[in-house]
């Protein structure tokens, strides 16, 4: 660790193989070195403060460097750093969290099943799912509708469930008996005068189409973001989910929502399966339930999949060994108690929501941006050749880019994801943030039009 920067970046480039990164322009360009985080602020290498508008990923919304949660971890690490959940054991830091997730889920789900990743815990769900209609008698029921542009991880089946054409590319195929559905991205399919509600109305109705199409007796579930995240912040029409919960519920089916990102506040709800007033069976969650402080996932299961389980004398043959770790179990304890004690979720409501809404909104007007929206903490600005007609930049993602890297260099963060440039910062953003915020969009935008003005309409 005493080794001097530029060496970290050489030996990074040698010895570590990055997530999602395109390995030769990382290899000439050398990875960023983030060496410290403090309250809404990440430090790299070189001594640059860097506001991060993306929540590390979509995950700390306490913010960075709470002490609480660090005693926490401390504490248990001393008390019983591991055990496993196997074999009829438990531990009181999975008793209690499992309890508090309980009176925090929607009424009607009581139990979780945990594992350490987001995509860990969307496997367990494709697995559980399909072990229920096998247990309910009806096995044909394997098909599971998701969504084009869904993230629903990178393993090797919620890859599949997810539906990103450059996820599936790699070496695998899809696996049998995923199948997707447009998403409900006006912005991406809405037509020339048609209403963001008719819109949303078409949007839910392409999933019964597609029930239709393969026969209700064959299906499963229907699986979604409740706003699909790493797909550009796409924000469904407030027609979209009941109609979908209104479809779910005509041909049985189950109804699995992913809220690894929207889970623990960042809609100004526990769920965002609250703010939308739907009633999935299942929720996974992830990333902000310790806010990324330890790595923890779960899936949240209704009273109708448990009973099918203790009504059959059989095994649900599936687990991790880190399933409900007592060190992560104890600091998301201690990160729930603060999201409560600081009222975060009606602070989200209250004031933050609003406050990046019309934060992006100031820039709606900007030659590049096509479009702002956001819901809650999360938005996202499309960056477009022709605002009129909504074109898109050719070669898609070089401009967001280009973007991405203005906000950088100005000391900010914001994802690109192609050419949408997405927001999602810490729950505890206040005014200076914003307006900190708001002066480096500005600028990157302006900078940004400058090194593409040839190319605009
Ligand atoms: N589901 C959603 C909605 C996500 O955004 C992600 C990751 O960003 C995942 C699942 C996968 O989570 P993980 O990266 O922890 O496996």
């Amino acid at each position: 660790m005493n080794t001097p920067n530029a060496e970290w970046r050489d030996l990074d480039a040698l010895h570590h193989l990055h997530p999602f990164t395109n390995h030769a322009s990382l290899r000439a360009a050398g990875a960023r070195v983030i060496v410290k985080a403090d309250g809404p602020y990440i430090y790299d290498s070189e001594g640059h403060r860097i506001l991060d508008g993306m929540a590390g990923l979509w995950t700390t919304n306490v913010g960075y460097g709470r002490r609480e949660l660090a005693d926490a971890a401390r504490d248990q690490i001393l008390e019983l750093p591991f055990y496993n959940t196997f074999f009829k054991t438990t531990h009181p830091p999975v008793v209690a969290l499992s309890q508090k997730l309980a009176e925090i889920a929607p009424p009607h789900i009581n139990q979780v099943f945990y594992g350490s990743s987001g995509s860990e815990s969307n496997d367990t769900a494709i697995r559980l799912i399909r072990h229920y209609w096998a247990l309910k008698g009806e096995p044909s029921r394997r098909v599971i509708i998701s969504r084009k542009n869904a993230y629903h991880g990178s393993t090797i089946a919620a890859g599949s469930m997810g539906g990103m054409g450059h996820v599936h590319q790699h070496s695998y195929p899809v696996y049998e008996g995923f199948r997707h559905v447009m998403d409900p991205c006006w912005f991406d399919e809405g037509n020339d005068g048609e209403s963001l509600d008719e819109f949303g109305i078409r949007a839910a109705r392409a999933i019964e189409d597609e029930i239709l199409a393969v026969g209700p007796e064959n299906v499963a579930a229907f699986a979604g973001e409740l706003v699909q995240g790493a797909g550009g912040v796409k924000i469904a029409p407030n027609t979209y989910w009941p109609e979908v919960q209104r479809i779910v519920d005509k041909y049985g089916i189950l109804l699995l929502a992913d809220e690894v990102i929207t889970g623990f506040g960042r809609l100004g709800t526990w769920f965002a399966s609250d703010h939308y007033g739907i009633k999935p069976n299942l929720i996974t969650f992830a990333k902000a339930v310790t806010s990324g402080y330890l790595p923890l996932s779960g899936l949240l299961i209704d009273d109708r999949i448990v009973e099918a389980l203790l009504a059959h004398d059989d095994d649900f043959n599936h687990g991790y060994t880190f399933s409900g770790h007592p060190v992560a179990c104890a600091v998301a304890l201690k990160n729930l108690e603060i999201m409560e004690r600081e009222r975060l979720l009606p602070r989200v409501t209250d004031y933050a929501a609003p406050a990046l809404a019309r934060m992006l909104g100031k820039f709606k007007d900007h030659p590049l941006v096509g479009e702002v929206r956001s819901v809650g903490m999360m938005g996202a600005m499309e960056l477009v050749a022709d605002k009129k007609t909504r074109r898109r930049f050719e070669n898609p993602g070089r401009v967001g880019l280009i973007c991405r890297d203005h906000f950088f260099r100005e000391g900010f963060i914001m994802r690109a994801v192609f050419d949408t440039m997405v927001c999602a910062p810490p729950l505890i953003w206040a005014d200076s943030e914003f307006e900190e915020a708001e002066r480096v969009i500005g600028k990157a935008l302006d900078l940004t039009l400058a090194d593409v003005a040839g190319e605009i309409a």
